[in-house]
């Protein structure tokens, strides 16, 4: 059998590592235990990985020490192979919200990763910013307020800004939570096809296990509190995917066993 499109988007077992964590451990101020105890966690280059588990038990901590937002009290993390340490640039971070600055039209914040960056001129910018708002469906938005969009197009114009910082490993953090269940089916199969197009490896944390069965190439469980290791759960249907791929023979069986797992880790009084 000839491998398809969709084997080809899978990375295979000789892939490089893009993000390596290692023995992370991070507490925050007046906390007596840990969120992130010893850590350690490897995401290969063209991945597409969901990081799944309850509220409150650390996912954003762990986004929030990648993009050093958060210091880590011991570990390393590695990108693309360099420690991150005095390194700007090399992750791009999609917030749960957009965030898009209300006073500057959307155009204006989707440009923000290049002007920060500097040393384009005027015209490479602005070819830049319609290239990107063209490749996620909004050509002719550009000079609308970030108000007159639909939430789905907010969060459109969003991934365009992550997608701008040039960085080859995104963090994606519940983008489409807040956004009602069909708007969310469509910027799934849209994300997978971003994710076909531009080769980025991303790290996406939910909390819906359908949506990271249905995305992800792996799925990385929170199996315990504080985060000391996460199951790692392979998926099998190919890409690319579409709504039916979820009944595809094992699939559902996935689904299952992952909400067990989840379930037996949640806390008592929310079983
Ligand atoms: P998740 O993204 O999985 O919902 P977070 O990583 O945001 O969880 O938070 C993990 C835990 O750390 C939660 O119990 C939260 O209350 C706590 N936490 C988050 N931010 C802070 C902070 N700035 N100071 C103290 N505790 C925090
Ligand atoms: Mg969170």
């Amino acid at each position: 059998m000839t491998a398809g499109p969709a084997a080809s988007l899978r990375p295979g077992p000789d892939a490089e590592p893009m993000l390596e964590i290692r023995d992370l451990s991070f507490t925050y101020a007046g906390d007596i235990k840990p969120t992130v105890d010893h850590l350690s966690l490897t995401i290969h280059k063209g991945e597409f990985v969901c990081l799944i588990g309850p509220s409150g038990c650390g996912k954003s901590t762990i986004f929030r020490l990648v993009n050093k937002l958060l210091n880590p009290e011991s570990g390393s993390i590695k990108v693309d192979g360099r420690d991150i340490s005095g390194r700007k640039n090399y992750c791009g971070y999609m917030p749960q919200q957009d965030l898009l600055f209300p006073w500057r039209t959307v155009a204006e914040n989707v440009r923000l990763p290049i002007e920060i960056k500097g040393g384009m001129d005027q015209n490479d910018m602005d070819k830049a910013v319609s290239d990107a708002l063209n490749n996620v469906g909004l050509d002719g938005w550009g000079d609308k307020s970030p108000s007159e969009l639909s939430g789905g197009m907010r969060q459109r114009a969003a991934f365009a800004r992550t997608i701008l910082t040039g960085c080859d490993l995104l963090l994606l953090d519940e983008p489409f939570s807040a956004l009602d269940y069909l708007t969310r089916l469509s910027l799934r199969e849209w994300l997978l096809k971003q994710w076909e197009r531009e080769h980025k490896t991303i790290l996406f944390i939910t909390h819906d296990v359908e949506e990271a069965v249905f995305l992800s190439n792996r799925v990385l469980a929170v199996t315990g509190f504080p985060i000391s290791e996460l199951k790692s759960v392979e998926i099998p249907a190919g890409y690319p995917r579409n709504i039916s791929s979820l009944s595809e023979p094992g699939m559902a069986r996935i689904k299952e066993e992952l909400i067990d797992m989840l379930r037996r880790e949640a806390p008592a009084d929310e079983k």
